[in-house]
């Protein structure tokens, strides 16, 4: 448990009303489900988020930085520690700022949405960000993840990153000391760090045709994708060569449900939490359909979902 003192630190720190014990991670995850965080803050400035950082690890509380929250499965004992929220409270996007080249620069904070910064190239007339209108994460989260979609993803568009590492120290990358992998980035396998400020480098298009891509893309996931039930968008990773939905269709999984978790009727690779289930429900659903996927097509499914978090105490009888 964290100390009272330390906690009115913390509120020294980051504002009183920017901190809230026993946080409900359901309000903070696209998922809707999985127990409290032991303390949350909100980040409003680069100093605030440095010296969150430098709290915690000052205390040795125990670390977790989220975005938007729409690929994380938080597990229902909750998240131990401090959580630190890079959100709406920290998401200026300035620019666009002309290069050399004739492409032009926007920087984003770690907590603008994604879809706010596609938003604002495209009423720029800047091409490069189509693919992004439709992910439903920040910029921050979007960086660890190299998200993408439609044939594009981070990696194509982000020029620098500035970041904190655990203990509030600053980092500065450029994209080539990030390295971008299949939905992840070094923040996810080589050394964990906030995600401060994103500058993407996009290039003069034709702005009609720009907004023509984006809702061609958004209308796609609407007649795809189960977006009116909580999710997490795809909950394992594409396989090799191989399509994560149809996989799952083929072994005869679709509608499968484990409590308030089920393989979504639309989709068969977005899991869903249609009925108000538990974290265990929907880790139980995940590891039933990786056994079905594999015993009957030999392919491993791996989560994308990230899991965080304690498993809720068990219950006497
Ligand atoms: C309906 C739906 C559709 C989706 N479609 C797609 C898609 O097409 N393509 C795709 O790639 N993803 C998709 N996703 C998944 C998700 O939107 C992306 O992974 C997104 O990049 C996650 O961003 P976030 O801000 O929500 O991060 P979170 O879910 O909050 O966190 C994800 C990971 O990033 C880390 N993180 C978050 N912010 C920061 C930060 N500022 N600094 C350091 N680490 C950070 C967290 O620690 C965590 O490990 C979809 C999700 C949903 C619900």
């Amino acid at each position: 448990m964290v100390a009272e003192a330390w906690i009115e630190e913390l509120q020294g720190i980051v504002g009183k009303k920017n901190v809230t014990q026993n946080a409900p991670m359901s309000r903070y995850t696209t998922l809707r489900l999985g127990g409290p965080a032991e303390l949350l803050c909100e980040i409003t400035s680069e100093d605030a988020l440095s010296r969150a950082l430098a709290w915690a690890s000052r205390h040795d509380v125990p670390l977790t930085v989220i975005g938007n929250g729409s690929n994380l499965l938080v597990k229902d004992g909750g998240i131990r520690g401090l959580v630190v929220h890079i959100g709406d409270g920290f998401s200026r996007i300035s620019g666009p700022v002309p290069l050399p080249d004739g492409r032009f620069a926007l920087t984003a904070q770690g907590g603008a949405l994604l879809s706010s910064l596609a938003n604002a190239a495209a009423s720029h007339g800047l091409a490069g960000l189509e693919f992004s209108a439709g992910i439903p994460g920040t910029v921050g989260g979007a960086v660890y993840m190299n998200a993408g979609a439609y044939g594009g993803e981070m990696k194509d568009v982000v020029t620098s990153v500035t970041a904190y590492d655990f203990t509030g120290k600053p980092l500065a990358f450029l994209a080539e000391d990030l390295h971008f992998g299949y939905r992840q980035s070094r923040f996810s396998v080589e050394e964990p760090a906030a995600v401060a400020t994103v500058t993407v480098t996009l290039s003069p298009g034709e702005e009609d045709a720009i907004w023509a891509a984006m809702r061609e893309f958004n209308s796609r996931r609407k007649e795809k994708q189960p977006l009116q039930l909580p999710s997490c968008g795809s909950t394992f990773k594409r396989p090799p060569d191989r399509f994560t939905g149809p996989l799952i269709e083929k072994c005869d999984l679709k509608g499968c449900r484990i409590g308030g978790a089920s393989v979504s009727q639309l989709h068969a690779g977005f899991l869903v939490n249609d009925q108000e289930g538990t974290a265990a429900d929907f880790l139980a659903l995940i590891a039933h359909v990786q056994r079905v996927v594999l015993e009957q097509t030999g392919v491993e499914l791996q989560p994308e979902v990230r899991i965080l978090g304690e498993d809720a105490p068990a219950r006497e009888v």
